[in-house]
């Protein structure tokens, strides 16, 4: 199974709508233009240096906030949002709303804040820049005297950031030629800026982007499932390609990614800089979930979802102890790789010592894989 490269879209997209990098002439045809019209004057950037951004509005946000946060006016919005206009006095979750911003922060994202002990409304709402108020109401069912463990919905609203640049966007091909038309792309809306810095051993994230709930996959502790953008699409996007590939309709539990800023990570060696994450493997329809009889693994799957990540093209390494990789070896057989695919693949039966296959023996990993993703290759302070 080789899935080409339908990836590079979305994410050139997934950029966009974060940083507003439409082309000048592409706001013109959004018929954003008009919006030089509104006679407002701006005492910072002349309307041409200004970035177009598409907000998504968040649950309770108001008009205000939006117009504060771009560094605009609440009329400058309604002057390029005809939406706002049609139906005056409303602003619903969801909408998407055109801004000619003079500040570009990063976009809002929805996370899963889980409860510290010690931890209040008020210094919760502060971390994440939002109103307690907004806070209570993304949160109806919680009692205000939460405990430790409890989830809360957040809608982070992170201020602008001094030079956060955007160093590479690959080219759009606008016709979608050479996307691959057999394959169905899953866009997978992943903020940009999650960066990993340093090596998994000894490194940290920055901007991390927390793995968002799906369908597709359970996540066990969302507290610890920050990756760097790239680590969070690939995870997704292998998945969907292993449910696709496979259908597999189990669950599948992801564990450990890094947390929110990376560094150590106990009981954990590497986890430090978002490039790992732990994947149950799956079981055997019936199963108990819990156990960890390698009998109880469903093998099959478990090579799809191993094949899945190698064909997504940014594995560096699958880790899995050795006493397990001659089933996944069978499993690879029954499902008719190529030899060649599978020498590729697995580091079995050369010893566990060996240089080869992106499969390689790590203590302990018994009943999960360990997938480590690959460095982009443009960010020069990921290491490997
Ligand atoms: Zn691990």
């Amino acid at each position: 199974m080789t899935r080409p490269t339908n990836r590079r879209l979305p994410r050139v997209l997934g950029w966009i709508l974060a940083y507003g990098l439409l082309p000048a002439a592409a706001a013109q045809a959004e018929g954003l233009a008009a919006a030089n019209d509104a006679a407002t004057p701006d005492p910072g950037k002349s309307a041409a240096e200004r970035t177009v951004v598409e907000h998504r509005v968040v649950p309770y946000e108001t008009l205000d906030e939006i117009a504060d946060r771009y560094g605009v006016t609440v009329k400058e919005l309604e002057a390029w949002n005809k939406v706002l206009k049609r139906q005056p006095g409303t602003l619903k979750a969801g909408w998407e709303l055109k801004v000619r911003a003079r500040v570009v922060p990063p976009p809002r994202r929805k996370i899963t804040y889980v409860v510290r002990s010690g931890d209040t409304w008020q210094e919760i709402a502060a971390k994440h820049n939002v109103p307690e108020g907004d806070l209570h109401r993304w949160n109806r069912g919680v009692a205000r005297q939460f405990k430790a463990g409890q989830k809360l919905v957040v809608y982070t609203n992170p201020r602008p950031v001094a030079a956060r640049k955007v160093a590479s966007v690959e080219p759009i091909d606008p016709s979608g030629e050479g996307l691959g038309v057999s394959v169905t792309p899953r866009v997978f809306d992943v903020p940009a800026g999650g960066v990993s810095i340093g090596t998994p051993n000894r490194g940290r994230l920055s901007g991390g982007v927390q793995l968002p709930e799906s369908d597709l996959y359970k996540v066990r502790r969302p507290e610890e499932a920050w990756g760097s953008s790239h680590t969070i699409r690939e995870i997704q996007e292998a998945i969907a390609g292993f449910r696709d590939a496979s259908g597999f309709d189990g669950e599948l539990v992801i564990g450990a990614i890094s947390l929110e800023h990376g560094g150590r990570f106990r009981p954990h060696r590497s986890h430090q800089s978002g490039r790992d994450v732990d994947i149950r493997l799956p079981k055997r329809r019936g199963a108990d979930p819990k156990s960890n009889d390698p009998g109880d693994i469903d093998w099959d799957a478990a090579w799809k979802l191993v094949e899945a990540f190698i064909a997504q093209g940014d594995a560096e390494y699958i880790f899995l102890d050795y006493s397990r990789q001659r089933r996944l070896l069978e499993a690879a057989k029954r499902a008719g790789a190529s030899a060649d695919t599978i020498e590729k693949a697995i580091q079995y039966p050369r010893s566990r010592s060996t240089n080869n296959g992106v499969v390689r023996h790590a203590e302990g990993h018994l009943i999960h894989i360990h997938v480590r993703v690959q460095c982009p290759r443009d960010q020069a302070r990921c290491e490997s």
